[in-house]
């Protein structure tokens, strides 16, 4: 074999390698970014599933490293959030943000032996109710509404609202009209049959809490209202009347100063004070009042409840009265 052949052939050699060497070097680095990329897009991934918050901090870490920070946009509801530090997905920005936590409850700092106060709303429903509804919900109270019957759409849901906000339904009457539930002892079980099912299909509930229009002692009725007392209590009912009045079905229009003043006239002369309001679509002032009415009621450490079977009923004619003889 001559020189330059050997030559030749260890040139060849020398290029070989060489082109092997720059093979795997364009190799390595194409794995390497390769790796690098897939390392990139598995973390972006998890960050992203885990949670918007973290995404948003990495995307902002590879976009202005070195940047300066820049624009804070300090309305963005995360700044609100506070925490950006805290990377538990049950913090994620993406759930609701509670800004009306549900009040506190006004008996939680009541002696429980205090003074009891049930406000009582009648002849709803009505717009009215939809408001009182609101104004109880706003201080966290309960209250018994003394329904009369009505089948619209707007109605039943007031009903269903009543329930589901945790404030007694009971029963007053489904024509309210006193010519015709107090003509007969019958047409008084009708009247009150029918409110009975209707709030039922309406709101599952069989309420066994009553309310005679007109009260217990009520001049109107033809039967008499002992036969009445009798039969209600027969059926399991208890009565409710009344011992501090609003004055709003007086017909006298009193401002909201005055219903409120109306009802701190009697409140707290009993131990059980059953408040009678009413809820019907004419009784706007009784809405107003009531704000001012709950707010002394607190300041002054009533306990407000609804009525339940622990309620020490307030009857104008008691029943023991009647059963026992
Ligand atoms: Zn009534």
């Amino acid at each position: 074999m001559s020189n330059s052949t050997i030559v030749g052939l260890k040139e060849k050699e020398k290029r070989r390698r060489r082109v092997n060497r720059l093979k795997k070097t364009i190799i390595g680095v194409i794995s390497f970014w390769m790796l690098f990329s897939l390392a990139a897009i598995i973390i972006l991934t998890v960050s992203l599933c885990s949670s918007n918050r973290r995404v948003n901090k990495i995307v902002e870490k590879i976009n202005a490293s070195g940047d300066a920070i820049g624009e804070v946009d300090n309305n963005n509801s995360e700044d609100e959030l506070g925490d950006f530090e805290d990377d538990d997905p049950k913090e994620d920005v993406t759930e609701p943000i509670n800004n009306d936590p549900e009040p506190e409850d006004p008996n939680d700092n009541v002696d429980p032996d205090a003074k009891k106060v049930y406000l009582t709303f009648d002849d709803g429903p009505s717009v009215n109710t939809e408001a009182i509804l609101d104004i109880l919900k706003e201080y966290n109270v309960k209250a018994t509404f003394f329904v009369i019957g009505r089948t619209d759409d707007y109605s039943k849901s007031l009903y269903k609202r009543i329930v589901d906000e945790g404030h007694t339904i009971a029963l007053h009457s489904y024509t309210h009209r006193y010519s015709s539930i107090y003509a007969s002892l019958d047409a008084y079980k009708e009247d009150l049959q029918r409110i009975s099912d209707l709030v039922y299909e309406v709101t599952g509930v069989r309420s066994k809490y009553i309310r005679f229009p007109g009260g217990s002692s009520n001049q109107v009725s033809r039967v008499s209202m002992k036969d009445i007392i009798r039969y209600v209590c027969g059926e399991g009912y208890t009565y409710f009347d009344w011992n501090v009045i609003n004055g709003d079905a007086t017909g006298k229009a009193y401002t909201v100063d005055e219903l409120v003043k109306n009802v701190f006239d009697d409140c707290g002369k009993y131990d059980t004070n059953i408040v009678l309001m009413h809820d019907s679509e004419a009784k706007t002032s009784t809405v107003e009042a009531l704000p001012k009415i709950l707010d002394k009621l607190i300041e002054d450490g009533y306990l407000i409840l609804p009525i339940d079977d622990n309620t020490t009923p307030i009857q104008h004619i008691k029943a023991s009265s009647v059963l026992n003889n």
